[in-house]
């Protein structure tokens, strides 16, 4: 299991906070440990670290507590595949459902893909997700962030990709979007192939400037490269190169089919946790700690 939670620069509320980020990673963790031990798939474990996630109002950008958009609103974002079937769910530009990702998982298990703004909330009310009002999700913290001056990238997007033990990969990414965008933008996360991506080969979460990602479709880049016979590590690296090359900075997650881990980034920091079973749970943000 590999969390990421955003790649960005090293912030002064990142550096007094370190230790709460160590701990919400690790929260994370131990949620989805616990849908895999009690039998869970590695999609269900994927999408209960990321919930967990969503619901820190004071790390991440995702949920609660998302990045705001430049007129106060906040517009949320996330997606779910599953590798052994290429079964996909996003949603995008979400305001009331509270947890993003399982909406995207309920739009998974629809005959749809991609949903889009208040008909997916809709959708996800009336498949029984919990509704909140979009005053919920805008805190103090990113009201007050909302006047600094805009960040290139934010950092705190969460994500998850995880191998289970019947060998499914899956990929779980969510996000409130890049701190002071226009309304109605949408970058790579609910983007199936850019920002999320599954299949029998590899499982990718990205997170960083949305934009290239989506231009260089990053996560079906990896697979198809994994795919091809390229070493995990020499893939991530490939696309990250070509997310640098039209001027995007960012960082992933990567799993393969043989358990293979790759979590290289661009940027300062990129908060993340690894876990495998039968061992113990590392949290790391910088990267002079890389494993
Ligand atoms: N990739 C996200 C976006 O473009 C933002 C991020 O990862 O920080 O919406």
């Amino acid at each position: 299991l590999l969390l990421h939670a955003g790649a960005g620069d090293r912030t002064q509320s990142l550096n007094e906070g370190e230790p709460a980020w160590h701990d919400a990673l690790r929260a994370a963790v131990d949620r989805a440990r616990g849908v895999l031990e009690s039998g869970g798939t590695a999609l269900d474990a994927a999408q209960a670290a990321v919930a967990s996630m969503e619901d820190e109002a004071d790390q991440f950008n995702a949920g609660r507590g998302s990045v705001l958009c430049a007129d106060g609103s906040v517009e949320m974002s996330a997606a779910v595949m599953r590798g052994e079937d290429r079964a996909a769910g996003a949603v995008a530009g979400i305001t009331t459902s509270r947890y993003p990702s399982q909406a995207a998982r309920l739009v998974l298990d629809s005959p749809h893909v991609l949903l889009i703004a208040q008909p997916a909330d809709t959708f996800a009310a009336a498949a029984g997700a919990e509704q909140c009002d979009p005053s919920y999700f805008a805190t103090e913290r990113q009201r007050a962030r909302l006047g600094d001056h805009l960040a290139e990238v934010d950092g705190g997007t969460v994500g998850a990709v995880c191998l289970d033990t019947h060998g499914n990969l899956a990929a779980v990414t969510s996000t409130g979007g890049i701190r002071g965008q226009i309304p109605g933008r949408v970058g790579d996360t609910p983007v199936i192939g850019a920002g999320t991506w599954a299949d029998a080969y590899a499982a990718v979460s990205c997170t960083g400037q949305g934009e290239a990602f989506i231009r260089v479709a990053v996560g079906h880049e990896i697979a198809a490269l994994v795919r091809a016979g390229v070493p995990l590590a020499q893939a991530t690296g490939e696309a990250l190169s070509a997310v640098a090359q039209v001027g995007g900075r960012g960082g992933l997650i990567a799993l393969d089919a043989a358990g293979n881990a790759s979590l290289p980034f661009s940027t300062e920091v990129m908060p993340r946790a690894i876990w495998r079973a039968g061992g113990d749970t590392i949290t790391l943000i910088g990267p002079a700690e890389a494993p």
